[in-house]
């Protein structure tokens, strides 16, 4: 859990709203360790893909304790380790967004993945993202925001995404995988997406990358400076 000791900022939203690419460059700007929880989930979905597919919730279930997923900085940057392996690029591909969204309503998987989290939370200066950062895992983060964005532009900067790393996506089918997984994420039991009650929303539609840096940091620093203020009396 997020302790005293530490800073840790929760940065929620549906897909595509720019959490990692955001989160990334205010981690680095403000000297944070960054989580992508969504690279966990990533990686446990490649695995079930591996091994029966994501179609079967038994399935799924029985597949956790035959998994290990680890994050690990390597040259300031995260990597992530399915079994040991680097499967960093591999967990990007569409297939296993949708394989990551599956494995994510399975409350084994949820359960196997939260003290991952909330180590990283409890050892660093951490800004994660996800979708249950501020309501589940940690529900004392010095620091809640919701990111958001309209489906339209956050398809498009997905698309781009994709396309700018050479794999081939049509904005129509992005879009339609994306409400798929909005829908999914927001309507399953274990730990659905939503905003906290006490967290920031954050809307980057109309924001270039570098407004909404600037946004969430000025969110970012404010807080810890006023648990610095509070921490001195
Ligand atoms: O953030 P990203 O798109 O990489 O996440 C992939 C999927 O993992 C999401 O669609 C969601 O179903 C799941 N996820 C989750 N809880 C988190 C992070 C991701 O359920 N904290």
């Amino acid at each position: 859990m997020a302790s005293e000791r530490t800073v840790s900022a929760a940065i929620d939203g549906p897909a595509g709203a720019g959490k990692s690419t955001v989160a990334r460059a205010c981690a680095k700007r403000l000297g944070f360790v960054y989580c992508d929880t969504g690279a966990l989930y990533r990686a446990v979905g490649l695995y079930c893909m591996r091994h029966g597919g994501v179609e079967s919730t038994a399935n799924i279930a029985a597949r956790v304790p035959e998994i290990s997923v680890a994050i690990r900085l390597v040259d300031g940057v995260q990597r992530v380790y399915l079994n040991g392996e680097d499967v960093s690029e591999e967990i990007r591909l569409p297939e296993v967004s949708m394989a990551a969204s599956a494995v994510s309503a399975v409350l084994e998987v949820r359960a196997a993945l939260l003290g991952i989290q909330r180590k990283i939370a409890e050892e660093n200066d951490v800004i994660m993202d996800g979708r249950d950062i501020g309501t589940v895992v940690l529900p004392n983060a010095d620091v809640k925001i919701f990111l958001t964005a309209s489906p339209e532009v956050r398809a498009k900067r997905r698309c781009d995404e994709l396309t700018g790393k050479g794999v081939e996506a049509r904005y129509e089918d992005v879009l339609a995988d994306m409400q798929k997984r909005d829908y999914d994420d927001s309507h399953r039991k274990a730990a659905p997406l939503k905003m906290a009650d006490d967290a920031v929303l954050a809307d980057t539609s109309e924001l270039d990358l570098e407004q909404a840096v600037e946004l969430v940091c000025g969110i970012i620093e404010n807080a810890v400076h006023n648990k610095l203020s509070k921490e001195r009396g």
